[in-house]
């Protein structure tokens, strides 16, 4: 494409997106200049043709982790990478995986032999519906075994409801239970499942979840049809990555680095019950046929009957799961555009690339989106106008199984990221759909904030921030999310405290089943094509920001705001065991943070007017780059070493739900109050050593004249 052409085109589009003055923090008057006007190229520069053309390629076939279509989608982004004219890498590592599908069986076998359908109809309108590379549904990490039993629904399998049951006086030692999806994340249904004695785990889906007792279903609607299928990892271990090499990379076996690997017997937590998901229609036949006592009222699902408890004596299914595991060879896709002037400085986006099926919403409508973003910071670096700080395009392998690929990646370039990183923005399945949502660690949220207002939204009439906060009722504070687990974020954010964000677009979904592919994507996702040109502009201005500031745009004042929230809860959650208990004494740092953060706000403005040399500079934006590695407590939590950040983490019981202050959440979970007193210690120690650093920082920001 014609840049120079290009560029006197959106120029005026340019003086209208800002008409309004918006000046940019971070930004002295010259350097404002030169930002806007790539902002303005970044706005006006991604098409819906090329975003489509991207997603349409990268989602022609299923391309599960390990499998060699995974490899021709690897290909093909390292291609459009390279052409864009960004430096590629292809770090591979070798870890412990399903080495495919497997074999998966159910039957009814009592009262009259029935086999289930585990797998997708053939809808006509749909030609992805019939590729014969499609697989059955699945639960990767799944134990392997052929279980005969009596049967008991469990609802959703949490903790909370194995307790009801036994409560109720039912066992489910030497039976298969039947849970709903919902409730958590599906691996604790198996652990807990397996726990109790159970023989075997089924998981469907429950029309009320997603089906017909919803609205209509596919492919006449968007919700779940019969035979659609959830399916996904049920790893639960206490560290995040490849299994057999915790807080190691998982380096090839065939290199000169020799990895201390685990033998697959020596991880005491993966899962050794058979395990398989279904659709509500094969669920039906199992559920129809139960005779005990109805459900609690909570429990009852949509299907058209009372559910009941137990199936009794007369009803036996049968559940076969065959999973072949072994190393498994898988690549993660980095480009790296160099800085000029700050090239270890570096702005890491991402997203994975490995699909259950298909892919097209998740992971591939991020990945079209980073590729669209690649091909146009090319074209700008091209016409000369290069980033200051590197930024990396990161698209990572066999997410869906665990975070895998990026925790690897982490867990390889520890030190450098430590060191270099100054932020991760996710963007897993982020181009699916209408509505726009993030959630972001404190640092992050005023340059998300700040963009949104500078980001048109679709046919550029609205910013993407009026039609957010329209969509939530315009509230007062804008509803931006705790970042918790579930995807990629969770290495760079719990492991080594680099600042994070997510931000995308969603809508209706057909959540890894089958189904999630381009035909949906066009009928229901996003037809018009506004996600992904919209997310393409505003990770491109983001990142943009972090690149080219003077000083960085990342926001401190937020940390002391956020921790008072944070420990509010806190308090409340350790009351109810240790009623006397007080956040006081966290709080006076927490207030010491809150002003020394607004200080250095006005600070870092003032030195914008002043000419600051690069020395100075530098030790200015390396302390701001470290802030967040205060919450980085080498200990790490009671339920996992490798959960490092005593800011966040994912809730250790459900697996995707945000944990703030998780040391404080797990020892009230547990009601340990003999802990409190050590726990209340090291969270002093980690707030005041980041008062600290803001305060030295607030000290370098006074020098410049
Ligand atoms: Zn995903």
């Amino acid at each position: 494409m014609n840049i120079l052409r290009w560029s006197s085109i959106f120029f005026f589009v340019l003086v209208c997106t800002y008409s309004k003055g918006q000046s940019l923090v971070g930004f002295n008057s010259k350097s404002m200049d030169i930002q806007k006007e790539m902002e303005s190229l970044i706005i006006n520069m991604p098409k819906s043709e090329v975003f489509k053309k991207h997603l349409e390629a990268l989602t022609k076939e299923p391309h599960l982790a390990g499998s060699a279509a995974n490899k021709r989608v690897a290909d093909y982004i390292s291609k459009t990478m390279q052409e864009a004219g960004l430096q590629v890498e292809r770090p591979p590592y070798d870890i412990y995986l399903p080495l495919n599908a497997g074999k998966v069986s159910l039957e009814i076998v009592l009262p009259y032999r029935k086999p289930l359908n585990i797998k997708e109809n053939i809808e006509l309108e749909d030609k992805f519906s019939s590729d014969a590379n499609l697989n059955h549904g699945w639960n990767s990490f799944s134990g392997n075994g052929d279980v005969t039993a009596e049967v008991v629904y469990v609802n959703y399998g949490t903790k909370e409801d194995f307790e009801k049951l036994a409560s109720l006086g039912i066992s489910v030692k030497g039976k298969i239970v039947l849970a709903r999806y919902g409730g958590n994340f599906r691996g604790y249904k198996t652990k807990y499942a397996e726990a109790n004695g159970a023989l075997g785990c089924i998981i469907f889906t429950d029309p009320e979840d997603s089906g017909y007792t919803r609205g209509l279903v596919y492919p006449e609607g968007t919700f779940y049809s019969p035979s659609t299928i959830q399916r996904g990892s049920l790893l639960t271990l206490d560290y995040t990555g490849d299994p057999l090499t915790p807080f190691e990379p998982a380096l090839p076996l065939t290199g000169n680095i020799s990895v201390n690997r685990l033998k697959p017997e020596e991880v005491k937590d993966f899962h050794t019950i058979p395990t398989t998901p279904i659709g509500y229609e094969s669920a039906q036949e199992i559920l129809k046929l139960m005779k005990g006592k109805p459900v609690p009222e909570a429990w009852q699902g949509g299907l058209p009957f009372t559910y009941r408890l137990e199936g009794g004596a007369d009803l036996k299914v049968r559940l076969m799961v065959d999973q072949p595991k072994g190393i498994v060879r898988i690549e993660d896709v980095i480009g790296t555009l160099e800085g000029t002037d700050f090239p270890d400085d570096w702005i890491i986006l991402g997203c994975h690339y490995d699909a259950w099926e298909f892919g097209a919403s998740d992971p591939n409508s991020g990945t079209a989106m980073l590729l669209t973003l690649s091909e146009i910071l090319g074209d700008l670096a091209k016409k000369g106008l290069k980033p200051k700080r590197s930024i990396k395009i990161a698209h990572w392998d066999a997410e869906e199984h665990g975070i895998l690929g990026s925790t690897e990646w982490v867990e390889q370039y520890r030190n450098e990221l430590s060191k270099n990183a100054v932020a991760y923005f996710n963007a897993d399945g982020a181009c699916s759909g209408l509505s726009f949502g993030s959630a972001s660690s404190p640092s992050l949220k005023s340059l998300l904030l700040d963009a949104t207002k500078s980001v048109p939204y679709g046919d550029l009439k609205e910013t993407i921030y009026e039609k957010w906060m329209a969509a939530n009722g315009n509230p007062a504070t804008p509803p931006i999310g705790n970042l918790g687990g579930g995807s990629d974020h969770l290495p760079f954010y719990a492991h080594i405290g680099i600042p994070s964000l997510n931000a995308g677009m969603g809508g209706p979904t057909m959540y890894h089943s089958g189904y999630d592919d381009f035909h949906w994507y066009m009928k229901f996702g996003d037809p018009g094509l506004v996600s992904g040109v919209t997310i393409t502009r505003l990770m491109g201005v983001m990142a943009l920001r972090l690149a080219n500031s003077i000083i960085l745009p990342l926001d401190p004042a937020q940390y002391g705001k956020d921790l008072n929230t944070h420990l509010d809860n806190v308090q409340k959650e350790i009351r109810k065991f240790s009623p006397d208990y007080s956040v006081t004494k966290l709080k006076l740092i927490t207030d010491d943070l809150t002003k020394n953060g607004a200080l250095f706000l006005k600070l870092r403005d003032e030195a914008l007017l002043k000419s600051l040399n690069t020395a100075e500079l530098s030790a200015i934006n390396s302390r701001i780059k470290w802030l967040e590695r205060a919450f980085i407590d080498e200990k790490g939590m009671d339920y996992g070493a490798w959960y490092k950040s005593l800011y966040a983490s994912s809730d250790p019981y459900s697996g995707y739900a945000s944990w703030m202050l998780p040391g404080f959440l797990y020892l009230a979970s547990n009601k340990e109050s003999e802990k409190i007193a050590n726990w209340e210690s090291r969270y002093a120690k980690s707030f005041q050593q980041l008062n600290e650093e803001i305060k030295n920082i607030n000290a370098l920001l006074k020098k410049g004249k």
